[in-house]
């Protein structure tokens, strides 16, 4: 059997079987995890001696550094139960950047000296180098355990579990329920720091119990972690949030509401001169401009679909003489009506309508952040009507006039994801699959890299999405091109061919 090693070195192994992972390889804390045949194991893993591959991968890889950040949110878990042996616990993933617990302490928050304590304890089992052993449990033998330790939150996970098998990690004395895989044990990790902590609510539901998150980071070396520090601190530095208080730009009003936004002078200054940009450069690619209201009847969000498949994301409805209103999500089924307002032609289309149109989406309070996620805001949005053989020339214009947009605001960095046909989703193959190859066919002559997001498209069309880094290297989800095979057809627009 071949195991790939990281550095793409490959060792060549034999009479596997009822060997560790970890035994067959060259001493190296480096090596954090494995996949067996594609399957993520523990280094600890046992292999049955039938396996055809196993590929080691350490923190420079997606899946090493999860392992690490999931290990060491158990050490954290660890470190809060041997110091607050009430504490519950309740779930600590791996995020994008380090790793979160959440706990309940019965409405008790941590405090900064709470913090301190937990940081050193954790440091503490990082030095006692515990071994994790992964355990496999009938599920109502998992529940006795959690039971017996009080465990409420875990007895909850466990009963939505339809396995009958369950597996929980072990440390010391620290048990949790986990899917895994972790490192082989505490000492892997080097260099940990706590960030913060804030109050959350069990699962992000705000009719649950208020929780304590206490988020973390940690790295296989100590000048890694001083790094990210730095870039924290410059992170702040930087906060748009901070720097909008500081400059007067725009402010958030508890009695306006969470994630409303006022434009103060200065800021709308800025925005103003964003708006004025965007009309000429939009006016001059031949989209023409229009305005839509701010709310629409029940029957047009049942048409459109949004009562369907959006009602969660939307505000409720206002009644008003027997008629039932809803605040718009989206400006789509405005500019399709606009479009469908007379009869239309082969030789009109393209048709490109364009509107700063400013919708109100319901996210949930834990996710608001700034001026990046709210409840309000003014989409640069723009929909345009056009013929299948249309489709490719304009793709190819709109993804050059996004990339010439994001430019013009000093963006250099750019991820491109085209996300094709989920599982559920409207529209025939045939449409799929030519909308699909036009997106690809766009990003590959404007000579863009991109990546495959399969099945990552919405229900009703593929999309590009273009994501911008900050100064910081963080991406940021930012424009969208979209198809919709579902609203041409709910709407039923047509136009007239060559033929009549
Ligand atoms: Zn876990
Ligand atoms: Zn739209």
């Amino acid at each position: 059997m071949r195991i790939f090693l990281p550095d793409g070195k490959v060792l060549e192994v034999e009479n596997i079987k009822g060997k560790r992972i970890l035994d067959l390889l060259p001493q190296s804390r480096e090596y954090l995890v494995a996949k067996v045949d594609g399957k993520p194991v523990d280094l600890t893993y046992i292999l049955e001696g039938n396996e055809e591959k196993v590929e080691v991968f350490d923190f420079k890889s997606d899946l090493g550094r999860e392992t690490y950040w999931h290990t060491s949110a158990h050490i954290l878990a660890q470190a809060v139960k041997e110091l607050f042996p009430d504490v519950k616990i309740t779930i600590g993933p791996a995020i994008e950047n380090g790793f979160y617990y959440d706990f309940d302490l019965g409405g008790k928050t941590f405090t900064p000296e709470d913090l301190k304590k937990i940081e050193e304890r954790m440091r503490e089992i990082i030095k006692r180098d515990l071994p994790l052993k992964r355990e496999i449990l009938k599920k109502d033998e998992a529940i006795k355990l959690f039971k017996n330790i009080g465990e409420d939150y875990k007895i909850e996970i466990l009963e939505e579990i339809p396995d009958e098998y369950v597996s929980v990690y072990r440390q010391g004395d620290f048990v949790d329920l986990c899917r895994g895989p972790h490192l082989p044990s505490t000492g892997y990790v080097r260099a940990i720091k706590i960030l913060s902590s804030s109050s959350s609510y069990w699962r992000g539901d705000e009719t649950r119990e208020v929780l304590q998150r206490v988020y973390g980071i940690s790295f296989p070396d100590k000048s890694q972690l001083k790094e990210y520090m730095k870039k924290l601190e410059e992170a702040k530095a930087r906060d748009h949030r901070k720097l909008g208080r500081e400059l007067d730009l725009f402010s958030i009003n508890e009695d306006v509401g969470p994630g409303l936004i006022l434009w103060h002078p200065k800021g709308a200054t800025i925005r103003m001169i964003i708006e004025d940009f965007w009309r000429k450069e939009h006016i001059k690619r031949g989209y023409q401009p229009v305005y839509t209201p701010h709310v629409g009847r029940t029957k047009l969000w049942e048409i459109s679909g949004h009562l369907e498949y959006y009602k969660e994301n939307m505000y409720p409805s206002m009644k008003l003489e027997n008629v039932e209103y809803y605040i718009k999500p989206m400006n789509c089924p405005f500019h399709i009506l606009i479009y469908k307002s007379r009869g239309r032609s082969y030789r009109d289309l393209p048709i490109r309508y364009a509107e700063m149109g400013t919708v109100y989406r319901y996210e949930r309070s834990g996710v608001l952040h700034g001026l990046l996620r709210v409840r309000g805001f003014t989409q640069d949005d723009a929909h345009i009507f056009c013929t299948p053989e249309q489709v490719e020339d304009e793709i190819v214009k709109v993804l050059d006039f996004t990339l010439f947009i994001l430019k013009s605001f000093g963006f250099k960095d750019f991820n491109i994801y085209v996300s094709t046909r989920p599982e559920d989703s409207v529209g025939s193959p045939e449409m799929w699959e030519l909308a699909t190859k036009s997106l690809i066919k766009a990003v590959e002559k404007l000579n863009l890299k991109y990546s495959i997001d399969e099945g990552g498209g919405a229900f009703y069309g593929p999309k590009i999405d273009v994501k911008i880094k900050d100064a910081l290297g963080r991406e940021w989800q930012c424009s969208t091109i979209q198809f919709d095979f579902n609203l041409p057809e709910r709407f039923d627009i047509t136009y007239r061919d060559k033929d009549g």
